[in-house]
């Protein structure tokens, strides 16, 4: 897609500092660095966000994902967090589907914590509401 910047990245228009690629996906170090070794995964061919990535390119980017996660383990690092935002709403501000691959250390001070709702949530209401059925 011609104005999406991981697509330049992919085409080698805007450079990287690549950590793995295979036929389909690319890892990345993301610029931001919100810990060492923050990286993105993604997959080479355009793909809008979480919910547009059919099933396959989605194993194939988690693939990927899974095997940086045990990599950077055995570099060292004590934890790994997974996660993607899909859409604006979630904090999406790359609209071409990426999974973040964050390596922690104990002590490393960065934080991924949602704040906690005020309010006593009603669970059972909640899961009647968004329970999926087979
Ligand atoms: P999002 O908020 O969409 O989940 O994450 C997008 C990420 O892409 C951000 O963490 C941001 O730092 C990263 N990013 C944006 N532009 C570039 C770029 O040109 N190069 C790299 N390596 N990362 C980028
Ligand atoms: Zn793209």
């Amino acid at each position: 897609m011609e104005d999406c910047i991981f697509c330049k990245i992919v085409k080698g228009e805007i450079g990287c500092y690549k950590i793995y690629e295979n036929k389909t996906v690319l890892a990345f170090l993301d610029i931001a660095n919100k810990a060492p070794g923050h990286t993105l995964v993604i997959p080479k061919k355009h793909v809008k966000d979480l919910d547009e990535c059919d099933e396959k390119l989605f194993q194939e980017v988690m693939s990927v994902a899974k095997k940086l996660s045990s990599h950077y383990l055995q570099k060292g690092f004590d934890g790994v967090n997974i996660v993607s935002n899909c859409k604006p709403a979630s904090g999406q501000e790359v609209l071409h589907f990426h999974v973040h691959v964050i390596p922690r250390k104990q002590d490393d001070g960065a934080s991924l914590i949602l704040t906690p709702a005020t309010q006593k949530a009603n669970l059972e209401e909640i899961a009647k509401k968004l329970r999926l059925e087979d």
